[in-house]
């Protein structure tokens, strides 16, 4: 498992080249795709699954960012100005035209008192979720290190927030069953799953995981992830997992990253979608999937260094359950709280 398989574009990389990158997937393993589908075909006929093959090719597109953080400084904006729809109005057109818009969303919001502490507790006011609508945002994942920040009741909260207002979650639920399940969503007759990891441990250490009988979010490990993309499988076209992992301002990918990155498309899933280090990290093409480590920050206040100012919009291009192409559109964060495209010469 070495760093050098890895497509190597980073963050400088980027800077310093054109602001698209479009890799075109061979259609050599259509084959594949097609033995899997007859091998399978008595369960998915079940599930209704496969009628795409008959007719003309479903084109859908994922646009996704990385961590959106509605909170600290954010927050501060969005209540001076009045306006959640801030932090979005120069990137709204990109993110609204996909057919599915997916975000990492690091702050929970909290019902009527938040919780207080220092600049690491977040959470966000009910209201910033009209934001989030205005962006067209379809699915958030809430597997991350700063979902529990608003308490029990916070996490209850932002599950139900979302759901009352038309947002889907994946990764966090009730209980550790419900947080583990998928989020299907259907377009253009292609079925897409949606599973959410967190892998980092301090959070796990202050009881953000779901248990038996409380909320919180999902824990990366093999098992869960195994298990969870085989039954997603049977449900869906597209598998998508997110993973809140890796070292924070680090553009490089662990080890741990890498392993349980080429686990997940091993096991079934299509995409990747990593998020926490606060930086870009390369994006690898791995046999029939798409690896995105990090995709850096989308709307944060860390206004303190370049790299973290700068984010990545991810485009996947899918024609039926097969990734076309991808695409990265380079972000750079003004003001404490608003990306806008940016083409290289910040
Ligand atoms: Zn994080």
């Amino acid at each position: 498992m070495q760093v050098f398989n890895i497509k190597p574009i980073k963050s400088r990389h980027i800077l310093a080249s054109v602001t698209a990158l479009s890799l075109v997937f061979s259609v050599l393993f259509l084959p594949a795709c097609t033995e899997q589908i007859a091998s399978e075909s008595n369960d998915l006929y079940e599930n209704e699954l496969y009628d795409i093959e008959a007719t003309s090719p479903a084109e859908n597109v994922i646009v996704a960012v990385g961590d959106v953080m509605l909170s600290r400084d954010v927050g501060a904006i969005i209540w001076a100005t009045g306006d959640p729809r801030a932090p979005f109005l120069e990137t709204v057109e990109i993110l609204e035209e996909a057919d599915i818009t997916f975000c990492n969303l690091e702050s929970p919001f909290y019902e009527e008192e938040r919780l207080n502490g220092d600049r690491l507790v977040f959470g966000a006011d009910p209201e910033a979720i009209e934001g989030l609508k205005y962006a067209g945002f379809d699915i958030v994942s809430l597997a991350n290190n700063h979902f529990g920040d608003q308490g029990t009741d916070g996490m209850s909260f932002t599950l139900s927030h979302l759901t009352e207002n038309g947002i889907g979650y994946s990764g966090a639920g009730e209980n550790e069953v419900t947080a583990r399940e998928p989020f299907i969503i259907e377009q253009n007759g292609v079925k897409f799953a949606f599973l959410a990891y967190n892998d980092v441990k301090s959070a796990i250490r202050k009881g953000y995981a779901a248990t038996a009988d409380r909320p919180g979010f999902a824990v990366l490990s093999r098992s869960n992830l195994k298990q969870d993309i085989q039954y997603a499988r049977e449900k869906a076209h597209i598998v998508v997992v997110s993973i809140h992992w890796g070292t924070e301002y680090e553009e490089t990918p662990t080890e741990r990253q890498i392993t349980y990155a080429h686990l997940a498309i091993d096991y079934g899933a299509s995409l990747v979608l990593g998020h926490h280090p606060h930086v870009i990290q390369p994006v690898e093409e791995y046999n029939d999937g798409y690896i995105f480590y990090s995709l850096g920050n989308f709307v944060f206040d860390q206004m303190w260094s370049e790299e973290t100012r700068i984010g990545l919009i991810a485009r996947i291009f899918f024609e039926n359950e097969r990734i076309e192409k991808v695409e990265t559109i380079q972000i750079t964060i003004y003001d404490s709280h608003q990306p806008q495209v940016s083409d290289g010469d910040f």
